[in-house]
């Protein structure tokens, strides 16, 4: 029989982007993923489709798997000859019972490994703009776990770690704030200590909050801090005020919803991310090639027939790439044509096979793009390949220029809504997100899946006029790109409202 595998992976603290390189592939190549409460749905979202999911630590229903039967899970699982990755928060070394779950197995001889992860311990404090060591005030750094067992006292010898001089990082320590601070205090440390508590520390949510050693508590306890929260005692919060890069980000803690198809999402929600911004993604429409698409296929057939082949997005691109290669060709059966492209995001798919657009208009819309074709005045026939609801503007001015032309469909945009119902309760409570469309048809998908939600709060963020033509149809209020690129898009979120 195969042997299965576990891969305890650390997910980092909560941004995404923290996960490692080699925890991402573990995570993209397992069979089954067994996680916790702790780990961000961006990183779930890696997990491959068919793999099975098994959530340990469900917070609605306050219904946590015991330890116990989590060792059991990650055991059966790999009896079953599965590759299994378990996916902790943080480290899974670090006050993440790893070594518990890692005992069972190497009992039963399962093969397995750890990816360490980004630790809260260090990560939280660095995006609360406080290094947890700094020689100018300190020469080592302690990290404490606060969690305190019901009706015990805290197990922790505050005397030792006064006398070290040390930066003190203390987990899992909200309930006990005040025991710790007491216990600091009464070991001699010096009540103006400064001392800080950072909350969802490195999400969009981050709060970090400074006072010192006497008045944390209270100050705490005033702004109703809870759990996940890391606490930091030492010189080094007085840098707290200095080196706050990340709450300062333009976007922080933002809500901003990205409606592109699942394949394109990537970068735009990337860079928002990058901001500060809170980024769900939406994915309202995808797009999918016909198969067969007999007209483009007779097209390429008499590609000589033609002067200049134009796409007004990259799934056009794709789609003729994909018939390409499924019925046995490649780039070469495209011969000497010329290619124009709608925009800088099209030509980079171009690119990928090798290709270059002879021509992108200065204004990435169909109108312009029928109007550069005009000025180049082609002897030849123009063949188009876009979707089934492409823009009547790119062809009305070929019309008006009397060039001929074959517009083919050759892919179609079908509404999709995978998480509505958590979009939903998204343009409900938030009181102002911003929902990015970068074509109209996303603003009719986008439109299509919420149904008779109302949408006055939300500002739909617009690549383009004829985006923007769409989402005021809706009755949306809009703010649109001065040009028609993600860059613009992004520029113009920054600038609000
Ligand atoms: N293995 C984890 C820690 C698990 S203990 C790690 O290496 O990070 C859980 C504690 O970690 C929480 O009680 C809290 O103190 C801290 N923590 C985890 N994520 C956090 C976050 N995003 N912000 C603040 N504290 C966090």
């Amino acid at each position: 029989m195969k042997m299965g595998q576990v891969i305890l992976v650390g997910a980092g603290p909560g941004d995404p982007g923290l996960l490692t390189i080699k925890g991402r592939q573990a995570i993209e190549s397992a069979e089954v993923v067994v996680y916790d409460r702790l780990v961000s749905p961006a990183i779930l979202d890696m997990i491959p489709p068919d793999a099975e999911r098994i959530n340990v630590g469900k917070e609605s229903s306050h219904h946590l798997v015991p330890q116990e039967g989590i060792n059991q899970i990650l055991l059966e699982k790999a009896l079953e000859g599965k590759r299994v990755v378990r996916l902790k928060g943080g480290d899974p070394f670090l006050f993440g019972r790893g070594g518990e779950e890692l005992e069972l197995l190497a009992e039963h001889g399962v093969d397995f490994q750890e990816v360490p992860g980004i630790t809260s311990a260090i990560a939280v404090p660095a995006y609360g703009g406080i290094p947890v060591t700094h020689r100018d005030y300190c020469s080592s750094v302690h990290i404490i776990t606060g969690h305190q067992r019901a009706g015990k006292p805290l197990d922790i010898r505050f005397d030792a770690l006064v006398k070290t001089g040390g930066t003190l990082v203390f987990l899992m320590g909200v309930a006990a704030l005040e025991n710790i601070c007491r216990g600091l205090l009464e070991a001699g440390m010096d009540p103006d200590m400064p001392a800080a508590v950072v909350e969802k520390g490195t999400t969009p949510a981050q709060r970090p909050i400074l006072a010192t050693l006497s008045t944390l508590p209270d100050v705490a306890k005033e702004k109703q801090v809870k759990s996940p929260a890391i606490i930091i005692v030492g010189k080094v919060c007085s840098l707290s005020g200095q080196f706050d890069w990340f709450d300062k980000l333009p976007l922080k803690g933002k809500r901003v919803i990205v409606t592109r198809p699942k394949e394109r999402a990537g970068t735009l929600s990337h860079r928002l991310r990058a901001l500060g911004a809170d980024v769900t993604e939406f994915p309202c429409i995808e797009t999918v090639p016909y198969d067969p698409c007999t007209e483009m296929e007779q097209a390429v057939e008499n590609i000589d027939g033609y002067e200049w082949l134009v796409f007004t997005s990259p799934a056009g691109v794709s789609a003729l790439m994909d018939m390409l290669y499924r019925t046995g060709r490649d780039v070469r059966a495209l011969g000497r044509i010329q290619l124009a492209a709608i925009g800088p995001g099209t030509d980079r798919e171009l690119r990928k096979h090798g290709l270059h657009a002879d021509l992108i208009p200065e204004v990435y819309d169909g109108a312009h793009l029928g109007q550069a074709l005009c000025l180049k005045k082609p002897a030849g026939k123009v063949l188009i390949l876009r979707a089934q609801w492409g823009t009547p503007a790119l062809t009305d001015a070929l019309d008006s220029c009397k060039i001929p032309y074959d517009d083919i469909r050759c892919y179609e945009t079908r509404y999709t809504c995978p998480n509505s119902q958590q979009v939903r309760e998204l343009v409900a409570n938030d009181h102002a997100p911003i929902v990015t469309f970068t074509s109209a048809s996303t603003v009719k998908g986008f439109t299509a899946a919420l149904g008779n939600v109302d949408l006055s709060n939300i500002t739909a963020a617009c690549i383009g006029v004829q985006t923007e033509a769409e989402a005021k149809k809706h009755g949306l209020n809009t703010i649109t790109a001065k040009k028609a690129t993600i860059d613009a898009l992004i520029q113009r979120i920054v600038e609000g409202d």
